[in-house]
């Protein structure tokens, strides 16, 4: 059986953890573990490199992760925290042949196409440019590089993103609820992200007393909160959920069957 291993690339909030000009005790501590980079993961199988979401911090992340080459990029959803990074993919442009394929839903490619509207223009620019092709996802599941990857339909607030699962493995950043119909997807996890911001309610986001509901009911044999902001420091935080419940933290690697 064929392995996929993923390698959190960031593991924070939006704004990141230190959070600018704070200095509470998550803030200034000197656990790594609570430095925590803009929220995406590097998945690695079938010899190929395929990263969910470029954040703004895509640069140093693919850096620090010693991320070889890019074979594809998948996206949850269009939030500045999720997509800004695109244009430093380019290195990987130079180094590889041909377009990198970005997936995501046909509203998530319209926000790229908005906000990088000078990657897909036909005017002449003398500029360099990441070579990408957008690929939309509809929500059925597809092959990328004989794996099948099924888009998950969460909610984040209003907005319809995705999740991905890959195996017995998912990925599930950014939401606030997972719709009834989605669930029959992640049965059988072995190993499942989940959003888990903070413990005071979001409009927007889990919490961690939310996402420990949905892993009582989805059973995975281990669950990683991420997306996560400067209330919870890593120790503590950890201390207190079931052992089947950790925290992610930049650079977890894990390794689960394809
Ligand atoms: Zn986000
Ligand atoms: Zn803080
Ligand atoms: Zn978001």
């Amino acid at each position: 059986m064929s392995l996929i291993t993923l390698t959190v690339l960031g593991s924070g909030t939006s704004v990141g953890v230190p959070f600018i000009g704070c200095d509470c005790d998550v803030c200034t501590s000197k656990d790594p573990r609570d430095n925590r980079l803009r929220p995406s993961v590097w998945l690695r199988y079938n010899s190929r490199d395929v990263v969910i979401d470029t954040t703004p911090d895509f640069r140093y992340q693919a850096l620090r992760a010693h991320l070889p080459k890019l074979d594809a990029i998948l996206l949850t959803h269009g939030h500045a925290d999720h997509i800004l990074g695109l244009d430093d993919v380019r290195p990987y442009n130079f180094r590889q042949s041909g377009t990198i394929p970005v997936y995501g839903s046909p509203a998530t490619l319209e926000i790229v196409r908005r906000v990088f509207q000078y990657v897909f223009s036909d005017e002449r620019n003398e500029a360099s440019r990441p070579r990408l092709e957008t690929i939309p996802l509809d929500g059925a599941p597809f092959d990328l590089f004989e794996q099948p990857i099924t888009p998950i339909p969460l909610l984040h607030g209003s907005m319809s993103v995705f999740g991905f699962r890959v195996g017995k493995l998912a990925y599930l950043t950014d939401h606030s609820r997972i719709p009834e119909e989605s669930m029959p997807l992640l049965e059988d996890l072995d190993t499942l992200f989940l959003d888990a911001l903070r413990y005071k309610p979001h409009p927007t986001h889990s919490t961690v007393a939310q996402s420990l509901k949905v892993v009582e009911t989805l059973a995975p044999r281990v669950t990683y909160f991420t997306h996560i902001c400067h209330d919870l420091g890593h120790q503590r935080a950890e201390s207190m959920l079931p052992d089947n419940v950790r925290l992610a933290y930049d650079g977890l690697t894990v390794t689960v069957d394809a």
